[in-house]
């Protein structure tokens, strides 16, 4: 059961704890939080050239004994955590395209991941720009509440060590099975096919076009864009008739690049919906995203009659989201 006072509970002994090592350390809050989050996994006060301090390490051992991991489900240490790195992130700046996704989406992939992957057989989830994890525990640990005993497990990666460190934290206080790499995912990947991909994506160029030149999705002048190449990437190992759902610009389909990807999804995949978040979620209209459903070829898959279109309504309205999330499960039904 998880209360807000528990996620408050938690939150303040690890900022305090981190606020410590942030002083103490002389670094960043980011850092200082990574510090406090290896410290409570190895349940120990990690010493590097005799810092922190005897005093310091007694300090924090003694908030440190205040939490009791064992008794709090993921989702308490899940928001917790979330609480710390939005601290980071103001205190530190950290850029648009490291940001952790909001919960309001992850609840939304969550759902409709659900929706889409209607079997009690286990799923691996496969994402390509894990950042902190964050999106990904958030879908793992709803299908958990909904289906105690389906086996789920996860694949990360990311090529930015400080995010693929928050993640390891998050994915190893919660105890979820998530195998993370550190690594550009647009490299050779090297892990087993995923049943479904979620991510939410970095928006903008790829700088090494050499890399890239074998992807249907790459430009042909100058540098592509890397979210049409991790689309590409991530269904590349998801199972055949496996769903991908992407966080994505709502204008996807009106750049000069939006060809090669119209046409690499003619070829090799089902464009079965692209859903709109509500307009004021964002403070800037070029600033809109969307969710981006795909399905890959095989195993029965097929284009559904009629492709899910339309947009949420906003998330203040809840009988209107809880009329269009039914709106979905009625699409799903009539067309798979
Ligand atoms: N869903 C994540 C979360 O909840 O924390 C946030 C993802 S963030 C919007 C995008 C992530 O893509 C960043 O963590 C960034 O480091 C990563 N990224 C950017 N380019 C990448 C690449 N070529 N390969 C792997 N990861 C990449």
């Amino acid at each position: 059961m998880i209360t807000n006072n528990n996620v408050e509970q938690l939150f303040k002994i690890i900022d305090e704890s981190t606020e410590i090592l942030e002083e103490v350390l002389d670094t960043s809050y980011l850092d200082a939080l990574i510090e406090t989050g290896n410290n409570l996994i190895s349940g120990q006060v990690q010493i590097e050239d005799g810092q922190p301090n005897e005093e310091t390490r007694r300090n924090l051992e003694h908030f440190y004994a205040e939490i009791n991991l064992s008794q709090l489900d993921n989702e308490t240490i899940r928001q917790a955590l979330q609480l710390g790195v939005l601290k980071a992130a103001q205190k530190d700046h950290i850029q648009a395209n490291h940001q952790m996704t909001p919960d309001t989406i992850g609840m939304l992939f969550a759902y409709l991941l659900q929706e889409l992957y209607d079997k009690d057989a286990a799923i691996k989830i496969l994402d390509p720009a894990v950042g902190t994890a964050n999106l990904l525990t958030t879908v793992m640990n709803d299908i958990h509440r909904n289906h105690k005993d389906q086996e789920i497990s996860g694949v990360g990666i990311d090529n930015d060590d400080t995010m693929l460190a928050l993640a390891g934290i998050s994915t190893q206080l919660q105890q979820i099975k998530v195998d993370l790499y550190h690594q550009d995912a647009l490299d050779q990947l090297i892990v087993n096919s995923a049943d479904f991909a979620v991510s939410d994506l970095p928006i903008g160029y790829y700088p090494i076009d050499q890399r890239v030149k074998n992807y249907q999705t790459h430009s042909k002048n100058g540098h592509s864009f890397v979210h049409h190449l991790l689309i590409e990437q991530a269904m590349n190992h998801v199972v055949d008739g496996g769903f991908g759902l992407f966080l994505v610009p709502s204008n996807l389909f009106q750049t000069d690049q939006s060809g090669n990807l119209l046409s690499y999804f003619k070829n090799k995949i089902f464009l079965q919906g692209f859903l709109n978040l509500p307009k004021d979620m964002f403070t800037n209209a070029d600033l809109q995203k969307s969710i981006l459903i795909l399905q890959n070829h095989g195993n029965n898959a097929h284009q559904a009659a009629k492709v899910l279109l339309g947009d949420f309504p906003s998330f203040k309205n809840q009988a209107n989201m809880k009329k269009f999330l039914m709106e979905i499960r009625q699409w799903h039904q009539q067309n798979f």
